[in-house]
């Protein structure tokens, strides 16, 4: 069997190994190391070296990743976040308030509509009418205009608090990585 000499890569020991070696361990160090061929040289390379440095660069890419992600989230959210906490009322008091405007508007457009069709009963002036007709018109686009804002709101809290959840998963990777 064809025997080579190599050298240690890390203690620059000699080392006998056979043609088709892929892999030996320094008698005199240790180290596990690769035998590496060229069509010229024959040298040999620290496995564990060669894996740390390929975890090194691979940790590195992905803390940087994680870092660009957590910065393009922040820039993407941050006038939504802004705009929430602004405004954030104690949620009960927003539903309680919404609620409030509700009634009050459907009790403003029965009374205009109760005002329209008993004013034409009685055989009152068109004009009455309109006019109940016109209380019941406005009752019922405030009323849109509230269920509207309410759910525009709630969405936007939803937004939010997902944003808050994607950078806080983020940020553990992160740390988990800088643990390591
Ligand atoms: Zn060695």
């Amino acid at each position: 069997m064809e025997t080579l000499s190599v050298r240690c890569n890390h203690c620059g020991a000699p080392l006998q190994v056979s043609g088709s070696t892929r892999f030996v361990t320094c008698q005199f160090c240790h180290s596990s190391l690769e035998v590496k061929r060229t069509d010229t040289s024959i040298f040999t390379e620290e496995v564990a070296k060669i894996a740390q440095n390929t975890g090194k660069m691979a940790e590195s890419l992905e803390v940087i990743t994680l870092q660009n992600e957590i910065e393009r989230l922040d820039r993407e959210n941050a006038p939504e976040v802004a705009a929430t906490q602004a405004k954030q009322l104690p949620a009960g008091a927003k539903v309680a308030g919404g609620l409030i405007g509700m009634i009050m508007m459907l009790l403003f457009t029965s009374f205009g509509l109760f005002f329209a069709i008993s004013s034409s009963r009685m055989g009152a002036p068109f004009i009455f009418q309109l006019f109940g007709g016109g209380f019941a018109l406005i009752g019922i686009i405030a009323l849109v205009s509230i269920i509207s804002k309410a759910v525009s709101s709630s969405t936007k809290i939803g937004e939010v608090s997902s944003y808050e959840t994607r950078r806080a998963a983020l940020v553990q990777k992160l740390a988990a990585l800088a643990e390591k």
